[in-house]
């Protein structure tokens, strides 16, 4: 646990919060300015700032449990629970992307026709690079994933 980090309060109990789901790697629980009702923060237990601090199996725990909420919040629309017509996966890494809180947290948030939420894109999104700019990008992409902890 971090001192100073409003996560790791909620996982020791110091502040509240409405869990969803607690095991002791993985915990889920609402965010209190929610994008849409339902809208959940995952997190790991163990405290992590960037998603580069992430073991792979860390990171696959919590995609798992973020697809569970998906799941459950589909099923929670079914049920008359809440509006669910589609879900969000949003995880901003790093203060360029928007990340506030500094210990990695995966948003799921469902999503419905009208609810105001949007992406804003650049001026310059739109255009199409070339194909061989596209290619030398990936080219060197690849390099750099074939660098990372390979998959089991
Ligand atoms: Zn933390």
């Amino acid at each position: 646990l971090a001192a100073g980090c409003v996560f790791c309060a909620i996982l020791a109990g110091e502040s509240p919060a409405s869990f969803v789901h607690r095991d002791d790697r993985v915990a889920a629980f609402l965010d209190i300015r929610p994008v849409t009702p339902g809208h959940t923060l995952v997190i790991l237990v163990a405290h992590a700032t960037y998603l580069a601090d992430l073991a792979l199996e860390d990171g696959r725990r919590l995609f798992a449990v973020g697809q569970r909420v998906a799941a459950a919040l589909r099923e929670s629309a079914a049920a008359g629970v809440l509006r669910c017509e589609g879900v969000n996966f949003f995880l901003a890494d790093g203060v360029a992307a928007g990340q506030e809180v500094f210990h990695v947290h995966l948003h799921v948030f469902p999503r419905f026709e009208g609810d105001g939420f949007g992406l804003r894109f650049g001026p310059g999104y739109g255009a199409r690079p070339p194909r061989d700019e596209l290619d030398r990008l990936a080219a060197a992409l690849r390099r750099g994933v074939e660098r990372q902890p390979a998959l089991e």
